[in-house]
C-alpha cells in the first residue's frame, strides 16, 4: 500500500471546496434535503419562517462543530429559504479592516453573508463586525492624530452566519452579538445511511443496504468522509467491473485506504501510537504530539482529537491527553489484523 491510497483527513478539513473529493451538487438545497441535526434543523425552520412572517431578515448565526458537518451546507439552505443571495469568505482571508469594510458596505440588500472560521478573524478586523451586527452601520475613522474623526454610515440589513471549529475561540463581544447559536455533532449511523443512500442515487451508484452501513459506521460520523469514501469505493467498484457496491466491495476498498472498522485512518492511529509508545499512554502535552507527528497543533485540536475523544479512545486531563483502555485495545486489535504499519 502506497501513501497516496491513505485517507488523510486534515486535507479535507482544509479545503473542502478545492481537493476534488466531492463536486458540489451532493449539497443538500433545502432542510427536508438535510437529514440529521435535526434539533439543529428543527430551529433554523422556525426562526426562518418567523423573520419571513415579520418580513425581516433573519438574525446571525453562529454554527459551531467539527469540519464536515454541513455548516456551509446549512448557511446555504438558510439563504435559499430567505429568498437570499448567498455570499461566501472566510476569517483568514480577511487581513485587515478595510477588507472587511468593503465586504460589508458592497453588500446587495437581502444577502447573507457566510464567514467560515470566523474564528480566525484578527481582532482588529473582527471589532469593524461589532457595529455592523448590532445597528447595522459601520464606524470609519477618517484621518489620524487630533483631526481625526470618524464618520458612520448605514448597510443594508443582512444576515451574518458565522462558521467556527471552536466556539471556544472566538471572542465574547463577538459571541455576544449572535441572536442564533447552533452546535453541530456528529451525525448517528442511521442519519449517514440516509446521506450515502441520497449521494449514491445522484452518482447513479448501485449500492446496497449492508454496503450502506459499513461506510456510515466507517466515516467518523462526517457526512464529507462518507461523499469522499462513497467516490473511493466507487473507484474501486468499476475496476473490480462490479455494478453492484456490497459490503465485501465496501470493506477491502476502505481496507486498501488504511481505514479501520471505527473508521480511523492512519493519522489517527499515528495520534494514539505516538502517546502509547512514547508517552506511556501520557498524559501528554498537545505540543509534544503535534511535533511528533509534524503536525500543526491546531489541526490535531480541529481535525484528529474532537473525534478520538468522541469515541473514547483519548480522554483530555488537566495533565495533558492520555490513551484510554478501549483506545489501547482498539489499536492492539487492528494491529493484529493488519500490522504495525496499517
Ligand atoms: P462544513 O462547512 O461544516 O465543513 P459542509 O457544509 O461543507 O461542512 O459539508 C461537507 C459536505 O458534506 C457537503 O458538501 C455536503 O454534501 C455534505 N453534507 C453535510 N451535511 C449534510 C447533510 N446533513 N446531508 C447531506 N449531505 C451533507
Amino acid at each position: 500500500m502506497t501513501d497516496q491510497d491513505h485517507i488523510v483527513f486534515s486535507d479535507l478539513a482544509r479545503a473542502p471546496e478545492s481537493f476534488d473529493v466531492e463536486r458540489t451538487d451532493l449539497r443538500p438545497r433545502t432542510f427536508d434535503e438535510y437529514p440529521g441535526q435535526e434539533r439543529v434543523v428543527e430551529n433554523l425552520k422556525i426562526y426562518t419562517q418567523a423573520a419571513r412572517l415579520r418580513g425581516k431578515m433573519l438574525d446571525h448565526v453562529l454554527l459551531h462543530g467539527p469540519p464536515g458537518l454541513g455548516k456551509t451546507t446549512l448557511a446555504g439552505i438558510i439563504a435559499q429559504t430567505m429568498d437570499c443571495t448567498l455570499k461566501i469568505t472566510s476569517g483568514p482571508v480577511i487581513e485587515r479592516p478595510a477588507d472587511l469594510m468593503g465586504v460589508l458596505a458592497n453588500l446587495e440588500v437581502n444577502t447573507v453573508l457566510f464567514i467560515d472560521e470566523i474564528h480566525r478573524l484578527p481582532s482588529h478586523v473582527e471589532e469593524v463586525l461589532y457595529s455592523a451586527m448590532e445597528d447595522g452601520r459601520l464606524d470609519v475613522m477618517i484621518g489620524q492624530g487630533p483631526s481625526a474623526r470618524s464618520i458612520s454610515f448605514d448597510l443594508k440589513p443582512f444576515t451574518l452566519i458565522g462558521a467556527t471549529t471552536r466556539a471556544g475561540a472566538l471572542s465574547a463581544p463577538l459571541r455576544d452579538r449572535f441572536g442564533i447559536v447552533e452546535h453541530l455533532d456528529y451525525y448517528s449511523p442511521e442519519s449517514l445511511c440516509l446521506i450515502i443512500r441520497r449521494s449514491a442515487r445522484l452518482l447513479n451508484l448501485q449500492l446496497n443496504e449492508d454496503a450502506a452501513l459499513v461506510l456510515a459506521r466507517r466515516c467518523r460520523g462526517t457526512p464529507r468522509i462518507a461523499n469522499m469514501l462513497l467516490r473511493r469505493v466507487m473507484d474501486f467498484a468499476l475496476v473490480q467491473g462490479k455494478t453492484e457496491i456490497d459490503s465485501e466491495v465496501a470493506q477491502r476498498a476502505l481496507a486498501r485506504l488504511g481505514v479501520d472498522v471505527r473508521g480511523l485512518a492512519r493519522m489517527d492511529r499515528e495520534f494514539m501510537r505516538v502517546m502509547r509508545d512514547r508517552h506511556e499512554g501520557g498524559p501528554v502535552g498537545l505540543e509534544a504530539i503535534a511535533a511528533a507527528l509534524h503536525e500543526e497543533k491546531t489541526t490535531l485540536e480541529d481535525v484528529y482529537e474532537p473525534y478520538l475523544v468522541s469515541v473514547g479512545f483519548v480522554n483530555r486531563t488537566p495533565r495533558g491527553r492520555q490513551l484510554s483502555a478501549a483506545g489501547r485495545s482498539h489499536l492492539t486489535e487492528t494491529e493484529q489484523q493488519f500490522g504495525s504499519e496499517f
